[in-house]
């Protein structure tokens, strides 16, 4: 579903992607771990292409990223060719971003009747039934100032897989929360993973929840990949000195 192949992302001088390589299923949960500064949220953004890779390429879906066919050749994508395979892909933040002057039913609806073109009917049914899954079906009519920061990171799920997204990219998505709303949260997002065939691409701290969800996990240090693997394996018997160093710190 997602592919890199030998990326390079530089900042000037500062490296921080190394020909970096790894493809993921169809419905994997994968989780990338490892110290700050290591690039792994430069790998979502690069997949929401708020940056463009220096070296290599990204497909989604068996999609180019950054390049497209055009008489039989591959030219530099184009902005039509990036809002279509990023129409593919959902994304999460630490800060929820919902729009504040919007109810809750209607963070959810204006995307999918917008850029999906779906009726109100369409758009508000299947919100609901979103609500539904997040446990907020008293909020609808809400404002997201009234809610808790676990409730509106809900919303924010909700809206984002209103997009019926293939990969939903999760950016440190408790970071920002009171510890008491981290589990709701987090007993969403397993709940999806569980019954969803969604790829998701997950950067966390919640070290327990990694291991609890993920398929897979990825430790990262230095823009490389340097273990790969089962979370049981990876969290109990660490192939890599840096990843045991990397665990005791954070556990
Ligand atoms: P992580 O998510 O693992 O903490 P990041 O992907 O955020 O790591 O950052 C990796 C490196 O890239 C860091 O050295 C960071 O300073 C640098 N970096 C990230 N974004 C930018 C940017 N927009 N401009 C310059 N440097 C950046």
């Amino acid at each position: 579903m997602i592919r890199f192949d030998r990326v390079v992302k530089r900042f000037g001088d500062n490296v921080v992607l190394r020909d970096l390589s790894f493809s993921t299923e169809a419905g994997e949960f994968v989780t990338l771990i490892g110290p700050s500064g290591s690039g792994k949220t430069t790998i979502l953004r690069l997949l929401m292409t708020l940056e463009r890779v220096n070296g290599g390429m990204i497909e989604v879906g068996g999609e180019p990223l950054s390049h497209m066919k055009k008489n039989g050749k591959l030219v530099p994508a184009d902005e039509k060719h990036l809002r279509k395979v990023r129409r593919r892909i959902g994304m999460v933040f630490q800060q929820f971003n919902l729009f504040p002057n919007m109810k809750v039913l209607q963070n959810i609806t204006e995307a999918p009747m917008r850029v999906l073109g779906k009726s109100r009917d369409e758009a508000e049914d299947k919100a609901r039934s979103l609500l539904e899954m997040v446990g907020l079906t008293d909020k609808v009519d809400a404002h997201p100032s009234q809610l808790s920061g676990g409730q509106q990171q809900r919303v924010a799920i909700a809206r984002a897989l209103a997009m019926e997204p293939d990969v939903l990219l999760l950016d440190e998505v408790t970071s920002a929360l009171d510890p008491e709303l981290v589990a709701g949260v987090l007993g969403v997002l397993r709940e999806i993973a569980s019954t969803t065939d969604i790829t998701f691409l997950c950067v966390t701290h919640e070290m327990q929840f990694a291991r609890d969800v993920s398929d897979r996990v990825m430790m990262f240090d230095s823009g490389r990949i340097i273990e790969d693997g089962h979370p049981e394996k990876l969290f109990t018997d660490p192939s890599h000195a840096r990843t045991r160093e990397f665990l005791q710190a954070v556990l």
